[in-house]
């Protein structure tokens, strides 16, 4: 893919907002129905969450992969987008989304101050530009992406580390039964003696502490980090405490912390879109929004029996994308034709 890194953009067919499993597969969507795209994304990567959360976790519900890690899918879904040769923006949070009446198209501006001129805007945007929990614990910043960690990135590295992992959700427990058996040491931190997820998750981890391979240490919260002597940006140690004042230190090489996501769709409120609980309304058939011209698909957008699925999401970009043609043509007449006329040579 294109990656653009002049402030001058020139006018696209498509802006898409969210380079999540969901926009860019909506580059390939609107490209197979002849349009080209610019895609903006807060992170400085595409993938969305699947990147930047969850690379190594497996997922067993993406039609015609029985298995496939979340990175791996990221890979073929930027594959298959680059047959259509998108625009990318990296790195890029888009601020302000207004519609120029004089030429008849959107107006996106980002952060770091770049104007993008599109005639239709399709909001893949998810859970917002989001970014992990903090633990409240003074001068964590100087350990983060060294010692500390809110996402697995590489599992390899972590290989033989003794590890402190925090939280008591879905992804501390899977995360703790994954590297089980790889890890040194395993102590699992929750503030709380019961664990959030599915019974079979509780099942596998209670036989994974009764083989030894993980230390439950409950109910204890995170209260602080001591630096190695030679190492300061090294952590040493991870300091506990419980509600009853009682304190344990845990010798570790990484802290992994789970405590969930801060979404921030921040600017998205102010587009007039009406963003209610974090969602944008669409009629199910378009996934148009109450502005004409605009499109939302993917965990943001909202309609009566939804899924928030990646598979959903696939689905809706191909429905955006025969509605923006709509949009963009309006009185022509369009014959439904499938990939496999559409698209000559795609690489498999
Ligand atoms: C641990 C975990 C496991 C999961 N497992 C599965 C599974 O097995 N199967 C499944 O179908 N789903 C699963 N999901 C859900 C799945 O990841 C989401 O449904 C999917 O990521 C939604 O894709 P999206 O493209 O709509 O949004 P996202 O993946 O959230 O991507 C949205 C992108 O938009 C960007 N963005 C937002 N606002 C702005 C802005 N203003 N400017 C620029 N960029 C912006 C964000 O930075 C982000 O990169 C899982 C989720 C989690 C957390």
């Amino acid at each position: 893919m294109v990656t653009e890194m002049t402030k001058a953009t020139g006018m696209s067919d498509i802006a898409i907002i969210g380079a999540g499993p969901v926009g860019l597969f909506a580059v390939f969507e609107f490209g197979l129905l002849g349009m080209k795209c610019q895609v903006i994304d807060a992170l400085e990567q595409v993938g969305g969450q699947c990147a930047a959360l969850y690379p190594e976790k497996p997922i067993y519900d993406i039609p015609g992969f029985p298995r496939i890690d979340a990175a791996a899918l990221v890979e073929r879904l930027s594959q298959q987008a680059s047959h259509f040769a998108p625009i990318l923006h990296l790195g890029e949070q888009v601020t302000r989304l207004t519609r120029d009446l004089a030429d008849s198209c959107f107006r996106i501006t980002t952060d770091k101050g770049r104007e993008i001129m599109a005639r239709a805007v399709v909001i893949a945007a998810g859970v917002g530009a989001f970014g992990p929990n903090r633990p409240p614990i003074g001068g964590i910043e100087a350990f983060e992406g060294k010692s500390v960690f809110y996402a697995v990135k590489d599992r390899e590295a972590l290989r033989g580390k003794r590890l402190v992992i925090a939280g008591g959700g879905d992804s501390a427990l899977d995360w703790a039964l994954a590297l089980a058996g790889e890890a040194a040491k395993i102590y699992l931190v929750h503030r709380r003696a019961k664990f959030r997820a599915a019974p079979a998750t509780i099942a596998a981890l209670d036989a994974a502490v009764a083989r030894g391979e993980i230390e439950l240490v409950t109910p204890y919260q995170l209260a602080g980090l001591t630096a190695q002597a030679d190492a300061p940006d090294h952590i040493a140690s991870v300091e506990l405490a419980d509600m009853d004042g009682g304190t344990r230190s845990l010798p570790a090489d990484i802290l992994l912390a789970f405590f969930g996501l801060s979404m921030n769709l921040g600017p998205i409120n102010d587009w007039g879109l009406g963003l209610s609980d974090q969602h944008i309304a669409v009629d199910a058939a378009s996934m148009a929004t109450t502005t004409p011209g605009i499109f939302a698909i993917g965990d943001i957008a909202h309609y009566a029996g939804k899924l928030k699925l990646i598979l959903t999401g696939f689905a809706e970009a191909a429905q955006a994308a025969h509605a923006a043609r709509s949009f963009l043509n309006p009185g022509k007449e369009f014959h439904f034709v499938h990939s496999t006329s559409a698209v000559k040579d795609v690489e498999g």
